[in-house]
């Protein structure tokens, strides 16, 4: 099989994986922060888990821009950075600050985790930075580049401020919950999900990639079950938890 049969493969997979998952994680949460539980095998050190999950989807996404063939492309260079951005904080941020770091993470998640990051990088990164068609200085123009570029950073903005909140709720070495009431938690019971899904929708926008759709229909496939799932474990836990609060989507779901 040729790469870029193998690269079509792929992408078609994550679109297909992404219904298993959203169908899957309705069912059965994934078992890891308040849903964890026993009988999933090994764990390690949440903050290590992130970690190992996260580091590949920074470093694939360079290698495949220096073996591509668009170094001195402006549009290329800045889909890099939006990228690499993300990733940095996932990777050498987040879970350094996480409060609660020490929990217990599923390997077998981390193991699930790390093949799509593979995957995933690859195929954005293959795309952008070879197969695609060169894109011109004048994308930076382009309602698509500029309209997805809003709603990247404006995702990225609400999902930093929105973990920031989180972290606030504890001491460095507290593991209890309590009601967030800052920033969009007035609206939303998970606005670090709805700031990831608007990330990768405006990632998806402004690249009007096929690769780009495919990461960002699976971040909602695995993102809003959850969502939903954290919503009810709150009304469940907290008999003050506001009633009038939506789970994922302000003043809708
Ligand atoms: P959560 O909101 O479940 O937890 C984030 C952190 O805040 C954890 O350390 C958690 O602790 C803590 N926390 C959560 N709720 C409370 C509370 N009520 N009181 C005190 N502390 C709390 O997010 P995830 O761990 O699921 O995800 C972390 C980041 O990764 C998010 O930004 C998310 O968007 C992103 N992500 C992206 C995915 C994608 O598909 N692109 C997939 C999964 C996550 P604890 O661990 O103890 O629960």
């Amino acid at each position: 099989m040729d790469e870029f049969n193998l690269y079509k493969i792929l992408s078609i997979a994550v679109f297909a994986f992404a219904i298993v998952v959203y169908f899957s994680l309705l069912l059965i949460p994934a078992p890891y922060g308040r849903h964890l539980r026993r009988g999933w095998g090994h764990t390690v050190k949440a903050r290590f888990g992130w970690f190992i999950m996260e580091f590949p989807a920074f470093f694939i996404i360079i290698l495949f821009f220096f073996l591509g063939n668009r170094q001195t492309n402006p549009v290329a260079l800045i889909f890099l950075i939006m990228w690499a951005a993300h990733y940095f904080q996932r990777t050498f941020i987040f879970p350094f600050l996480m409060k609660g770091g020490d929990k217990k993470f599923p390997i077998v998640l981390i193991v699930f985790a790390l093949c799509f990051n593979i995957i995933n990088s690859y195929i954005n990164g293959r795309y952008l930075f070879y197969y695609s068609p060169v894109y011109p200085a004048s994308w930076f123009y382009d309602p698509r580049f500029l309209t997805g570029a809003i709603f990247f950073i404006t995702g990225m903005i609400i999902n930093l401020q929105s973990d920031h909140i989180l972290r606030s709720l504890r001491n460095s070495c507290e593991n209890s919950y309590k009601i967030p009431k800052r920033g969009l938690f007035k609206y939303i019971t998970c606005p670090n999900y709805f700031g990831e899904i608007l990330e990768w929708t405006g990632w998806a926008i402004a690249t009007w990639s096929i690769p780009g759709l495919a990461f960002a229909v699976f971040t909602f496939a695995n993102l809003a079950p959850r969502a939903f799932t954290n919503h009810h474990w709150y009304l469940k836990n907290f008999s003050d938890y506001p009633r009038d609060r939506k789970a994922l989507i302000p003043f809708i779901k």
